[in-house]
């Protein structure tokens, strides 16, 4: 049992000074993966298995426990949206809000551990592709960078400036003034990485795997290993540090579902490849959605509800 009473936090201290890492699992109730990777971690450090040099490392295994204590994706909303402190507490993980956002500005690098329903190839995600580009002045790395150490063979950049472009198309589509409805509000799109980001604070999700595929605790743990091996947080206890070099997708347009009987034209999986023409979904109206560039298709949610995302198009990162 999973006690939402309250939220557990972990923090070790290397005895040298160094960076302030945070990782977090369970933001979502129904990935384990995350949550069970960082108890492996606790029990390492705690052993003497991996030892803490430098720095500060926090490890919140749950970090929705009402959502977790159900198995659900969400206690009373989704955690992982409207991420920003709340004045008036309307709903449980408002209450996690206001705990989880300080936490998050008292470290300079976060990883959020999840897993997903459908797919099988593990993804990271980062708000930007830009290799050059520090982050903040504090750890002096790209989130592109961060990346490329986690093990896994795509990254996917781009999703809040789509998913904003797309929040502006669809108020100026429905011709909505005030975001008086969570689908035209541009900070709904707020999770835990892009409250970190306008906090300078250098994010990056773990898509491990799904669900219940025991390889994504694998995946999630091995991230978390070769991160504090890269930031010197820890001797890596392999000896080596590898870098994976991802093929970076940039996600470049949203596609809202604007009827029930608007329909993929194909059954449609995450990075299935489209030629720049190719029709790949049609509307109610006879109208076809085409992919604009040689690209992937990313995140197809075929019961996507009305006036919501249906799809994402993306392409190779330039
Ligand atoms: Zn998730």
């Amino acid at each position: 049992m999973i006690n939402p009473s309250h939220l557990e936090s972990y923090t070790f201290f290397g005895l040298e000074p160094g960076l302030a890492i945070l990782i977090v699992g369970r933001v979502h109730g129904n990935e384990p993966c995350g949550t069970e990777a960082i108890l492996k971690i606790i029990n390492s450090l705690r052993s003497g298995k991996i030892k803490l040099k430098t720095g500060k490392l926090t490890l919140v295994p749950v970090c929705n426990a009402l959502a977790a204590n159900r198995n659900t994706r969400n206690g009373d909303r989704n955690l992982n949206r409207c991420f920003y402190p709340k004045i008036a507490i309307e709903s449980f993980e408002d209450s996690l809000n206001n705990i989880l956002c300080p936490l998050i500005k008292d470290h300079q690098i976060l990883l959020d551990l999840h897993s997903f329903k459908k797919g099988q190839e593990p993804f990271a995600l980062i708000g930007n592709s830009d290799m050059t580009l520090p982050v903040n002045n504090l750890c002096k790395v790209s989130e592109a960078k961060i990346a490329s150490w986690l093990g896994v063979t795509t990254v996917i950049s781009d999703w809040s400036s789509t998913y904003l472009t797309g929040v502006k198309n669809r108020r100026e589509r429905d011709k909505i003034k005030e975001p008086f409805h969570l689908n035209y509000d541009e900070n709904y799109g707020d999770g835990t990485t892009e409250f970190a980001r306008k906090s300078g604070i250098a994010a990056v999700t773990l898509e491990c795997g799904q669900h219940s595929d025991p390889n994504s605790v694998k995946v999630a743990t091995n991230a978390v290993i070769n991160l504090l091996a890269h930031l010197s947080l820890i001797t890596n206890p392999s000896n080596t540090l590898k870098i994976y070099n991802p093929r970076v997708i940039k996600l470049i347009r949203v596609v809202d579902k604007l009827d029930a009987n608007d329909f993929f034209l194909f059954d449609w999986q995450n990075f299935d490849r489209v030629s720049k023409g190719k029709p790949v979904a049609k509307r109610k109206n006879g109208s076809q959605i085409l992919a604009p560039e040689d690209g992937f298709i990313i995140f197809p949610n075929s019961d996507a509800e009305i006036g919501q995302e249906w799809l994402y198009f993306g392409t190779y990162k330039n």
